[in-house]
């Protein structure tokens, strides 16, 4: 069996990735808020954590991986979407989550297995908070429920790396009177008639935002799980404070084995926000025509624990490449198995940049030379390995079949050719025809079903001039 190794948050370190139970491989992901359309950024763990999915798949079987996502739809930010446009929380709720999956669906990420509202495990929540209180690490005060820190001095920062002392003096921490400790954290808190609110044994009230994955992922997964993920911005306080809960309420040896962390995306070298003018959801950009499948072989490019440039440039080599791939793999059937070289290269901290440069390789891309692998390898193993990217699949394929120009009328007359040559037995014009396609980088395909005419990498309709 393949071995994964990864890069683990905790320890620092790439280490041999060993499962609990190999027949149910479990990975938690902290999803979206969901008030509005994701942007570029949010796409990126999604598609991270869609290639570790489906390794996981790959080395232990389909059927033996289960990975959870969940929906942040309790949240003072949609509340505030809520009440700004008069429109119900549920119906914003349910429209974005709706978004989002569409989005990332047209990025090719498969769907999890379980995608969790917070608002449907609020039980969940009340349960373990109580059992907090009960264990000495949680108290309440006025209507408000914290996490005491100081009641876990030894395990609190350990994920992030910092001191309780250091995190104080370092952390623009809300002082508030009824904290024992300023890094004491929102367990649950009051809410008034206007905001959303369950009844609980401290009022009616809702939430905080950290113990809704500490729940979840304890009743989708259970107490130990294999792997937890997000962006690096979640490590802390999120993460850190989802660990704390966790350990203080299942025992200090509970909680995920490994985390992964992927770093930020930027925009032509920039953060992304919306005072610079380069803030962008995945929307805008699969309106503006740019084929989900590019922007993923974008993102795959640059390995997940570095910063990833968005640039206009990588997207126009990425949509060629895969313009390429696609004309060279069309109808037909991938190899039964990856190439070991690609899924060795995942398998080594999700490798992706290192993936695609032996696709490259086997493409013919780069000269044969220059790269180590089994020369033998076909279309058909090119296929097997993007797929095993998420790329070339026949979901994501329809943007290639769908050029801004329209070749039909040049299928026509190559069929009527065809046909004339036929009866007369004289083949001459069917071939004059043929070279001049090919020589403006068309791959022409006959068969007795009829002409296909399909516009490679290098297609330049001027050099069809006068032809028509
Ligand atoms: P949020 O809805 O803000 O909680 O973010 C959802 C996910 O998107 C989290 O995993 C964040 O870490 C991630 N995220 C937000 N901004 C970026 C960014 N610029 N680059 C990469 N990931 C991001
Ligand atoms: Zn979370």
């Amino acid at each position: 069996m393949t071995t994964i190794k990864l890069h683990n948050t905790k320890t620092r370190k790439k280490s041999e990735f060993t499962p609990i139970d190999a027949k149910n491989v479990r990975m938690y992901v902290c999803g979206p808020t969901v008030y509005d359309r994701a942007h570029l950024g949010n796409a990126r763990p999604v598609v991270v954590f869609d290639v570790l999915y489906r390794l996981l798949r790959e080395v232990y079987g389909a059927d033996h991986v289960t990975y959870a996502r969940n929906f942040t739809d309790v949240d003072d930010k949609i509340n505030k979407r809520a009440a700004d446009s008069g429109r119900s929380i549920g119906e914003i709720t349910d429209e974005t989550i709706q978004w989002f999956l569409d989005d990332m669906g047209a990025l090719g990420a498969l769907e999890p297995n379980h995608m969790p509202r917070a608002t449907q495990f609020i039980p969940h929540m009340v349960a373990m908070i109580e059992d907090l209180i009960a264990k000495g690490h949680a108290y309440a005060a006025e209507g408000h429920v914290l996490f005491a820190v100081d009641s876990w001095r030894q395990g609190y920062g350990q994920l992030s790396g910092r001191s309780v002392d250091d995190m104080i003096a370092g952390a623009r921490v809300e002082v508030a009177p009824y904290k024992k400790n300023p890094m004491d954290f929102v367990l649950w808190k009051p809410s008034d008639a206007g905001q959303p609110g369950w009844e609980s044994p401290w009022g009616r009230g809702r939430p905080g935002w950290h113990i809704e994955c500490s729940a979840m992922s304890y009743e989708l997964l259970g107490k130990t799980f294999d792997i937890h993920g997000g962006g690096n911005d979640l490590m802390f306080p999120h993460h850190e404070n989802e660990v704390a809960q966790s350990c203080c309420a299942n025992g200090d040896d509970s909680f995920a084995k490994y985390w992964l962390h992927n770093e930020m995306l930027q925009v032509e070298g920039k953060k992304m926000s919306k005072s610079l003018g380069n803030f962008f959801t995945v929307h805008d950009l699969l309106d503006q025509g740019v084929p989900g499948e590019v922007i993923r072989l974008v993102f795959l490019q640059t390995h997940y624990r570095k910063p990833m440039d968005w640039t206009e440039k990588k997207a126009g080599e990425a949509e060629a490449t895969l313009r390429k791939w696609r004309a060279l793999t069309a109808g037909i059937e991938p190899a039964k198995e990856a190439p070991k070289e690609i899924v060795t290269a995942l398998a080594d901290d999700l490798n992706t940049s290192s993936a695609l440069f032996y696709l490259h390789a086997i493409a013919r891309d780069i000269p044969k030379e220059f790269v180590e692998i089994n020369p033998k390898y076909t279309k058909a193993d090119l296929l097997a390995g993007a797929q095993l990217l998420g790329l070339l699949t026949e979901e994501l394929g329809d943007w290639v079949s769908q050029p801004d120009f329209d070749l039909s009328s040049y299928e026509a007359k190559l069929t009527a050719a065809r046909d004339a040559a036929m009866q007369s037995k004289d083949f001459a014009e069917v071939d004059r025809l043929k070279t001049r396609f090919i020589a403006a980088g068309i791959e022409v395909r006959m068969s007795k079903a009829g002409v296909e005419l399909v516009p490679g990498q290098d297609f330049d309709l001027a050099k069809l001039e006068g032809l028509a």
